[in-house]
C-alpha cells in the first residue's frame, strides 16, 4: 500500500465483482466503458479485450436494447475463449427491468449491474421497475452500482427538495439543494435496495457531476454520510487535456482524502482515437499520487533553449511506449517491474542528477555539449552512449536492468536457487 503522509483510506464495505474487490481497503480499481454498439459482438469483444489489456480491471458495456442483452452472453463466451477475465458490468437505463428478466443469460453473464435511479422509469412504475432489477441482482447474487448522475437526476425528487427548501426560514442556495438531492437519491436508493434483500456488500455508489468543485463537494459529503464503497468519476470530463486535467484535479483531491474505491476517467476520445487512453490516464492518476503502481513511468525534462533537437523528447516518448507495450509480458514474468523508474533528460544541467535518482536514466547532450549520453543505473554511471543508435542501446540496457532486478518468482524460489 502507500506511504503517503497523513493518508488514510476511508473505511468502506467491500464489494466483490468477479475476482475483483471494490473497497474494504483493497487497491483502488481501474475501470472503463466501451463505446461500441454492444449488439456488435465482434467489435465489443475486441474493445473489451483492448481495454482489459491496457489495464482496465472492470469493463462496463451499455445494455440498452434486446439485441444488446442477447449479445452479452456471447461476448462473455468469446472473452473467456480469448483468456480475457475482465468482469463485465451492464449499464442499464429505462428498460433494465425488462432486459434483465427477459434475458436471464445476460443477467447471469454480467458481473455487476449499474442502475441509475433517475432513469428507471416514471411515476408509480419507477419503484416497481427499480424493485425488479434489485430482485434479479439479489436472486443471482450480483452486486450493483447505484449510479446517480447530475444530468439525469430524478426531476420529481429535485422538485420535492426545492419545495422543502422554499419552506425553510433561511433557504439554501439552489446548488446546495441539488447536491443534497443527488446524495439523497444515491443513499435512499441503496437503502431501498437493502430493504428489497440486497446485502450491503453488494452495493457501490456513485454521484457523478461534471464540475471539479461540485464533484469534490458531492463526494466529500457522500463519504461522510455512508460507508458504501464509492465509484469515483467526473462525468462528461471532455476531450484531450481538458478532460484529463479536470478529472485529475477532482479525483486527485478526493483520492488524497482517502475517498474513492474504484475510478473511471470519462474522456471523450478524439475521432478515431484510442479508447484505452482513459485507462492509461486512470492508472497514471493513481500511480503519480502514489496509490498504486501499474507500469514504469519515465521522468523527462520539458526541454528548453539548451536543446535544439527533439532527440530527447522522441527518446522519452519511445521509452514510455516501449515499457507500456512490454508490461503485459513483464507483469507476468518480472513481478515488481511496475515500480521501476526511468529518466530521459535533455542536457547536463539537471540530466545527471535526475538520472541518478531513477533506477535507470540517460542524460542526452544539450546544444554545444560533447555528443555523449551518460547512462546511470541505480545512481552509478555505467556507460556513455554515442552515435545514432542511442535509443536502441538504451532500450537494451533497460531490458538488462529488468532481467537482472525483477527475476521471475519461480526462478527466485527454485529449490537450489
Ligand atoms: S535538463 Fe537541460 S534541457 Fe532539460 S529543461 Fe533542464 S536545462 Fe533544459
Amino acid at each position: 500500500m502507500t506511504s503517503i503522509p497523513n493518508y488514510h483510506r476511508r473505511d468502506t464495505v467491500g464489494v466483490k465483482v468477479g475476482a475483483v474487490t471494490i473497497g474494504a481497503g483493497q487497491p483502488i480499481v481501474v475501470q472503463s466503458m466501451t463505446n461500441t454498439d454492444t449488439a456488435d459482438i465482434a467489435s465489443t469483444t475486441k474493445q473489451v479485450q483492448q481495454l482489459a489489456a491496457a489495464g482496465s480491471e472492470l469493463v462496463r458495456v451499455t445494455v440498452d436494447t434486446e439485441a444488446a442483452a442477447a449479445a452479452i452472453p456471447r461476448i462473455r463466451e468469446r472473452l473467456d475463449a480469448l483468456g480475457c477475465q475482465a468482469p463485465l458490468i451492464g449499464d442499464f437505463h429505462y428498460n433494465g427491468h425488462t432486459l434483465l428478466t427477459k434475458y436471464p443469460d445476460c443477467a447471469e453473464a454480467l458481473a455487476k449491474f449499474r442502475i441509475n435511479p433517475g432513469n428507471v422509469g416514471f411515476g408509480r412504475k419507477k419503484d416497481q421497475q427499480f424493485s425488479t432489477m434489485i430482485e434479479v441482482a439479489a436472486r443471482l447474487n450480483k452486486p450493483i452500482r447505484i449510479g446517480v448522475n447530475w444530468g439525469s437526476l430524478d426531476p420529481a425528487l429535485v422538485a420535492a427538495k426545492m419545495d422543502e427548501n422554499a419552506a425553510l426560514a433561511v433557504p439554501k442556495e439552489a446548488f446546495e439543494v441539488t447536491r443534497d438531492a443527488l446524495i439523497s437519491s444515491a443513499i435512499d436508493s441503496a437503502t431501498r435496495a437493502e430493504e428489497l434483500g440486497l446485502s450491503r456488500d453488494k452495493i457501490v455508489l456513485s454521484c457523478k457531476v461534471s464540475g471539479v468543485q461540485e464533484l469534490i463537494a458531492v463526494y466529500s459529503e457522500l463519504a461522510a454520510r455512508c460507508d458504501y464503497a464509492l465509484h469515483l468519476g467526473l462525468t462528461e470530463a471532455g476531450m484531450g487535456s481538458k478532460g484529463i486535467v479536470s478529472s485529475t484535479a477532482a479525483m486527485g483531491y478526493l483520492l488524497q482524502q482517502g475517498i474513492g474505491d474504484t475510478i473511471r476517467v470519462s474522456l471523450t476520445p478524439e475521432p478515431g482515437g484510442d479508447r484505452s487512453k482513459e485507462v492509461v490516464v486512470a492508472q497514471e492518476i493513481l500511480q503519480t499520487i502514489g496509490l498504486r503502481s501499474f507500469t514504469p513511468l519515465v521522468t523527462a525534462c520539458p526541454g528548453c533553449g539548451r536543446t535544439t533537437s527533439t532527440v530527447f523528447q522522441e527518446l522519452a516518448e519511445d521509452i514510455q511506449a516501449y515499457v507500456r507495450t512490454q508490461m503485459p509480458i513483464w507483469r507476468e514474468t518480472h513481478p515488481g517491474v511496475e515500480d521501476m523508474s526511468l529518466a530521459v533528460m535533455g542536457c547536463v544541467v539537471n540530466g545527471p542528477g535526475e538520472s541518478k535518482h531513477a533506477n535507470i536514466g540517460i542524460s542526452l547532450p544539450g546544444t554545444g555539449e560533447t555528443p555523449a549520453a551518460p547512462v546511470f543505473v541505480d545512481g552509478q554511471k555505467v556507460t556513455t552512449l554515442r552515435g545514432d543508435s542511442i535509443a536502441q542501446e538504451f532500450k537494451s540496457l533497460v531490458n538488462d536492468y529488468v532481467e537482472k532486478n525483477y527475476r521471475p518468482v519461480s526462478e527466485i524460489h527454485t529449490p537450489n536457487g
